[in-house]
């Protein structure tokens, strides 16, 4: 089967929502493509005295209301149309909260787990190195994404900060709190997905003990797992690159966490059974949320989808195809724009906090996080019943208004 090009789909998700807005010619036209793609090349000296050469990427979308803002992504599929898919989705994300940023995305094309700790330090100060004229606080801000992390995070702003000669923390978020982090950062894109999950459940009327399946163990799909089983839902299927595991008596979290730390997958849990990636997705459930990558409810499987509700914390999930096939079946989604902008609202506090050197407690993030998501997600179901279309549609309309509004304020 041919690969299904990310930035086509989102290409063609923003087309529906233009045509039913009304959105203004030359700003569509404007956001058809980025405003910068960067290709580059990093040299890393490997462990055994070789040197290797990694493909790297990073663009910037749209900066009309802010700095281009977005994470890294290192993954052995990762390609430059991935990459322009989601700085595309961050421009939009941002904008569908609110908070003054663009959008922006970075990758190297890298199976980071088969490089040794001391590779992967190297590759992430020379990523950094190949761009440190391109970003900066108020230009283009990365953080963490599928396979980096904090630690990553720091010795990128170590680099860059080496380089520069001087302290600019507000460069990169997802830090570790010692070098001016955010407390809440680790777990927000889940947290987010949470204060958005329990407005559906509302309007759904689900009841205490819902049922969920995730699909990704990483820092969104965990902590996902771990914020809706305290708050009462049951967590019933997860998955992991290797493969899934489903209990409809219900599973925990934390102590699938703990299994996975020490045999490297969720599968072979005590009480559980082994099922496929493909499997747990059409798993029957009240929610389903995809926590991985791109592309996995297509026009293929979205028929056999048995949810009543899909909370996409990965960006990127479902083909337009797919999301026609959902609407007509009454499945509610709701999209990566909205569901997953927990992460990237909690770094732009992070931003925030840097720019004054002055750090806000947990609570005070939280307290801050919970009416922006609460809002976006009420301000966009009401564009579901304004326009008469899906939550996704609803999302770009709520957003693209926005864009719209910045792009011709600045001729
Ligand atoms: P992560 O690296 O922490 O975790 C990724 C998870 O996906 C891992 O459990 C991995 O085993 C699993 N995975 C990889 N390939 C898979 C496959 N083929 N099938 C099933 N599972 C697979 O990454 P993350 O930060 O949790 O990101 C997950 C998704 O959430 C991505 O789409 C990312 O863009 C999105 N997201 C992340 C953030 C953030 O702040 N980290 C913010 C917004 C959106």
């Amino acid at each position: 089967m041919p690969k299904i090009n990310p930035f086509k789909s989102a290409q063609q998700q923003l087309d529906k929502a233009a045509q039913l807005m009304g959105l203004d010619s030359t700003v569509r036209e404007r956001l058809s493509m980025p405003k910068r793609e960067i290709h580059f090349y990093v040299p890393v000296n490997m462990d055994d005295g070789s040197t290797k050469i990694f493909e790297a990427y990073r663009v910037q979308y749209d900066d009309s209301r802010g700095p281009n803002k977005g994470g890294i992504r290192f993954h052995p599929a990762t390609d430059i149309n991935e990459v322009k898919a989601l700085a595309f989705w961050m421009t939009f994300k941002c904008a569908t909260v609110g908070i003054p940023l663009g959008g922006g995305k970075g990758g190297v094309t890298v199976d980071p787990k088969r490089l040794s700790e001391r590779e992967l330090e190297q590759l992430s100060r020379g990523f950094i190195r190949g761009l440190r004229a391109d970003i900066g606080p108020d230009k283009d801000v990365p953080a963490p994404d599928v396979y980096t992390n904090p630690k990553i995070m720091a010795w990128m702003l170590d680099e860059y900060e080496t380089l520069h000669g001087r302290h600019l923390p507000g460069v990169i978020t997802g830090k570790p709190l010692p070098v001016g982090g955010s407390a809440g950062r680790g777990y927000s894109t889940a947290q987010g997905g949470v204060y958005v999950t329990l407005e559906l459940a509302k309007k759904m009327k689900l009841k205490k003990g819902a049922t969920v399946v995730i699909q990704g163990f990483g820092n969104a799909g965990s902590y996902m797992a771990k914020i809706l089983t305290k708050k009462g839902y049951k967590i019933i299927g997860v998955s992991d690159s290797r493969g899934g595991i489903v209990n409809p008596k219900g599973l925990d979290p934390v102590a699938v966490e703990k299994h996975k730390a020490s045999t490297g997958s969720v599968q072979n849990f005590a009480g559980a059974k082994n099922v496929t990636n493909a499997q747990v997705l059409t798993t029957p459930c009240d929610i389903l949320v995809p926590a991985a990558l791109e592309n996995v409810i297509t026009a293929d499987n979205a028929g056999k989808i048995k949810a009543k509700a899909i909370v996409e914390l990965a960006n990127g999930p479902t083909t337009p195809e797919a999301d026609e096939k959902l609407y007509k079946k009454g499945i509610i989604l709701v999209p990566d724009i909205l569901a997953n902008a927990g992460g990237v609202t909690v770094s732009y506090f992070e931003q925030v906090q840097n720019a004054y050197n002055y750090y806000w407690s947990e609570q005070e993030v939280l307290a801050k996080l919970e009416p922006i998501m609460v809002d976006s997600f009420n301000a966009v179901w009401a564009n579901t019943v304004k326009y008469n279309c899906d939550l996704r549609t609803a999302a770009y309309i709520h957003a693209a208004r926005r864009i719209e509004q910045a792009m011709l304020a600045r001729g």
